[in-house]
């Protein structure tokens, strides 16, 4: 368990982070959101003791990180991998030797070395990649080489700074695949520290906003993203275009809704019309979930409120006149 407890840090008189608090429970995959310069990556710095803090403290599996020195706090960092953009490859050096830096760097032996990088090579689904040089790979088999390089010293924790910004969506979503996969074969914590929403949205289970160094939202992915407040909102960017006559309702599924036929029974019973005019269905970590908004006139609105009211399906009204 990662808990972050008022954490402020200074470069010099610029304030990066506020007061920021939350805690990442053991095993999840949990989503570090905002746009460039709020904090996340010093957040992560923070984390992997590469910074420390001016105020408050970060407690890894109880342990205060800010109070760990010498063989402790090497010790420490050996429990936290960590993964970039830029994938910092040795490109003079093959994918094996670069799996192997760190068993190599720590003192390994040669044959518990090579038994590492070679399962940590089929983890990754590089096995017959061993003997080429990264400037042979593509962008996400080079991530991969990476990933398998953070493993190598059995981290609890693994830390993602941008690791998919450079990549296409495909290879994106592959490498969040495998990420994925690792936290539950290895019961790895991941941090995913991202501005792409499309990465937090699939992967994560919780994810926190980041706004000029402070917290401005928290909580589980799905609900979040479902009625996104106006700070997640802006980062999202997206805009439903609709008639600016009668009343647009938002309807929000959540996963637990098992109804599927709302829609036509509410204009059944209720015999009342509307227009849908937008829609969509996202696909979050292990759920689908859907969104829709429908026109009514002010005369139905009122019916149509209180029918969904009775429902799990959770609504807000948008603009339009009431
Ligand atoms: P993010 O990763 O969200 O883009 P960063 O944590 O990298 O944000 O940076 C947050 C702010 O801190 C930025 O204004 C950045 O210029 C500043 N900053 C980051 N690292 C340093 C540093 N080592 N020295 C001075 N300022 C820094
Ligand atoms: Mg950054």
């Amino acid at each position: 368990m990662i808990e972050i407890k008022q954490v402020t840090k200074k470069f010099d008189d610029l304030v990066v982070l506020n007061n920021v608090s939350f805690t990442i429970p053991e095993g999840e995959i949990f989503g570090i959101v905002g746009k460039s310069g709020a904090g996340k990556s010093t957040l992560l710095r923070c984390i992997n003791r590469l910074e420390s803090v001016d105020e408050g403290s970060i407690i890894v599996d109880g342990v205060d990180v800010g109070s760990l020195e010498g063989k402790k706090l090497r010790e420490y960092r050996k429990n936290v991998g960590m993964i970039f953009q830029q994938f910092s490859l040795l490109e003079t050096q093959t994918v094996y030797n670069n799996i192997a830096l760190p068993l190599k760097c720590n003192g390994y032996k040669k044959a518990e070395i090579d038994e590492k990088v070679k399962y940590l090579a089929s983890i990754v689904g590089l096995t017959d990649k061993l003997k080429n040089k990264p400037r042979e790979l593509s962008g996400g088999q080079k991530q991969r080489v990476a990933i398998a390089r953070s493993l190598t010293l059995n981290p609890k924790i693994l830390l993602c700074d941008e690791a998919t910004s450079a990549l296409d969506p495909v290879t994106t979503a592959s490498i969040l695949e495998l990420l994925k996969d690792i936290n539950k074969k290895l019961n790895i914590t991941i941090v995913i520290v991202t501005h792409q929403m499309e990465v937090i949205k699939s992967s994560c289970d919780e994810i926190c906003l980041l706004e000029d160094g402070e917290i401005v939202e928290i909580g589980k992915t799905d609900e979040l993203f479902l009625s996104p407040k106006s700070n997640l909102k802006n980062l999202i960017n997206e805009q439903e275009i609709i008639p600016s006559e009668g009343v647009n309702i938002k309807l929000y599924f959540p996963k637990t809704y098992t109804g599927d036929s709302l829609i036509t029974t509410m204009a059944r019973k209720l015999n009342v019309d509307f227009s849908i005019v937008w829609g969509k269905l996202e696909r979050f970590k292990d759920d689908v979930l859907g969104t829709l908004i429908i026109n009514c006139s002010q005369l139905d609105a009122q019916k149509i409120e209180e029918f969904i009211q009775k429902t799990d399906v959770k609504y807000e009204i948008l603009g339009g006149e009431r």
